[in-house]
């Protein structure tokens, strides 16, 4: 496959660019190889500068529920645009996408921001302004953008703690996130009772909110685990409450996608505390967080912890998310679910064949393959980094090279859309056991 055009454009990039790239993982750094640079994209389909069409299976990280240049959201986005792009005034187009979010999860009220960083970033002051406390639980795997106090392994006062429980960092440790920002941090073992536990028992009275991802999909897909009848995030919720703590949900990735109304819809917890992003921007920078009225209350202008946005509750990016939302019916969900469940059953079948030790784990439509031999399931991050990334990146570009764009990191998602017809998904079915037998070699 003819790529000279976009190692062309990789040059130019890498020279008023850091790294070519506006955000590391389109590298391909984890894979290998030059990244495509892409013209444009229509349906399921990706079309790079030199051509190519690229069935697409990362769909912009997520946003992309209805596929690529849906028609409809472009008339949403074009209607408003032609009203002007941005007044720094309130519209009523920002209290409809506050009432959609509110009508499909338990938030009562919702503010609205620019990003799912700023999304985490905003709740972590908003908890730790209402309950006084100053210290935050995550979980190794779990990403929630780069805001400097997620960024933590562990801060030193509590790295025996995170090392008992087995977590490791989320994300490499980042020059630039001093020790200060992230002593407040605790980093345990996603699904790790014990380590929870122990936290609680340690810390207790200083915690101020337990933030993690409804289901981890930054690891590869690490759903929360049942134990005696009992989901991780139940768990999570009832030991926050015991403990005067807040319990937050990050449904950047998960919500409006694997359901209407995101993990929400499968397994029910309500958090005090929730984030939102991706599908309710429709390929726009939108994002929000919510919760229980009384909290939410806390917020200037009404309450005292300060937060505010320039480009919040841009009427562009708010009528591609309300566009977005009101074309997610029923049916496109459960479009997704067949095709989600019918890709990982080729992609189980096209590997079992080739003899590549695997396992796939999903949380609703959402689903990852990790490379792993020995286990019949990934809990943590520690497990998912036991696998094999040198047989990801040959199945990956066995994949690109028959035209299927998967995530370029064996740490991602698969992201499908309503758009992902029968054309598209042979043309992946097709690509897979050539794909299966170069990671297998
Ligand atoms: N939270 C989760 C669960 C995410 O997956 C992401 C991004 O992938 C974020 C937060 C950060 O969102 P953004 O990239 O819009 O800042």
């Amino acid at each position: 496959m003819n790529d000279s055009a976009s190692r062309a454009a990789f040059e130019r990039a890498r020279k008023v660019i850091p790294g070519g790239v506006n955000s590391p993982v389109r590298a391909f750094l984890a894979v290998g190889g030059t990244p495509r640079f892409i013209a444009r994209a229509a349906g399921p389909y990706l079309y790079d500068l030199d051509g190519n069409e690229l069935v697409d299976l990362i769909c912009s990280w997520g946003p992309m529920l209805l596929g690529h240049a849906h028609p409809e959201v472009l008339a949403a986005v074009g209607a408003a645009a032609a009203h002007g792009t941005s007044y720094g005034a309130p519209t009523l187009a920002e209290v409809e996408l506050a009432e959609a979010i509110i009508e499909r999860t338990p938030v009562e009220e919702v503010r609205l921001v620019s990003s799912g960083t700023e999304a985490t970033m905003s709740v972590l002051r908003l908890a730790r302004g209402i309950t006084g406390r100053d210290m935050i639980i995550k979980f190794a795997g779990c990403y929630h953008g780069h805001v400097d106090a997620l960024l933590a392994a562990a801060g030193s006062g509590v790295a025996t703690l995170a090392h008992r429980a087995g977590a490791g960092p989320a994300l490499p440790g980042s020059p630039g996130v001093t020790a200060a920002t992230t002593a407040d941090t605790v980093v345990l073992s996603y699904n790790d009772r014990v380590g929870v536990r122990e936290a609680f028992t340690t810390y207790g009275d200083r915690i101020a909110a337990v933030i993690t991802e409804a289901a981890a999909g930054n690891m590869g897909v690490v759903p929360p685990g049942v134990e005696d009848g009992v989901g991780f995030n139940t768990f999570l919720a009832d030991l926050c409450h015991a403990n005067g703590a807040l319990f937050i949900s990050d449904e950047v990735m998960t919500g409006f996608r694997v359901t209407r109304s995101g993990q929400y819809g499968i397994d029910g917890v309500e958090p005090d505390l929730m984030t939102f992003g991706k599908v309710m921007g429709g390929g726009f920078p939108a994002a929000a967080f919510g919760g229980r009225a009384d909290l939410m209350q806390h917020l200037a202008p009404v309450g005292g912890v300060y937060q505010a946005g320039t480009l919040s509750g841009n009427p562009v990016a708010t009528s591609a998310g309300l566009a977005t939302l009101r074309l997610a019916t029923d049916e496109v969900y459960a479009h997704v679910d067949r095709v989600s469940a019918a890709l990982q059953t080729e992609v189980h079948a096209a590997l079992s064949a080739a003899g590549v030790p695997h396992v796939i784990q999903a949380a609703g439509n959402l689903f990852s393959v990790f490379f792993v031999s020995g286990v019949d399931s990934v809990p943590d991050y520690a497990t998912a980094s036991g696998q094999s990334t040198t047989a990801y990146s040959a199945f990956f570009h066995a994949m690109l090279d028959q035209g299927v764009y998967l995530p370029p990191s064996a740490y991602e998602g698969w992201f499908l859309s309503s758009a992902h017809d029968d054309g598209a998904m042979d043309r992946i079915v097709t690509a897979l056991p050539a794909a299966a037998r170069a990671a297998a070699a």
